[in-house]
């Protein structure tokens, strides 16, 4: 899938759109989810233009990588879940019900999040 330089977090990285940003670094922009889903919600998302975990994985450079999963740890600390625990997720395509196609992390956290994936 080619990437669409309109999608929302393309407009959010441009500063079209506001965020309530809590982290950010050459790299990557983290921001608390607009509908959060656990007492902490927050996407964590590359600066560069990926479209999801596959394209992510596939083609940036070893140093985006390695700064984007360093981040992400970062974040989780930094927003005070790193002791008690979190969960990460990235949704890749359509089985997985990938709404915006630039990749992010999804990170949870600040209460008991329950079973990884809800019953049928
Ligand atoms: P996905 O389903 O693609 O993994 O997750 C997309 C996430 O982006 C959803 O949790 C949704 O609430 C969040 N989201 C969609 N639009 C916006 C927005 O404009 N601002 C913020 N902060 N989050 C958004």
């Amino acid at each position: 899938m080619a990437y669409d330089r309109n999608n929302i977090f393309a407009r959010i990285l441009r500063g079209e759109i506001p965020c309530q940003k809590v982290y950010e670094d050459a790299h990557v922009l983290a921001f608390n989810d607009i509908r959060p889903q656990a007492p902490v919600h927050v996407l964590v998302i590359p600066k560069g233009e990926y479209v999801s975990f596959d394209d992510f994985a596939a083609q940036a450079p070893a140093a985006e990588q390695a700064a984007f999963v360093a981040a992400v740890g970062k974040v989780a600390r930094q927003l005070g879940v790193a002791e008690n625990g979190y969960r990460i997720l990235a949704n890749h395509e359509k089985d997985a019900g990938q709404e915006v196609p630039h990749f992010h992390v999804h990170i949870f956290g600040g209460k008991r999040l329950g079973r990884m994936l809800p019953r049928e």
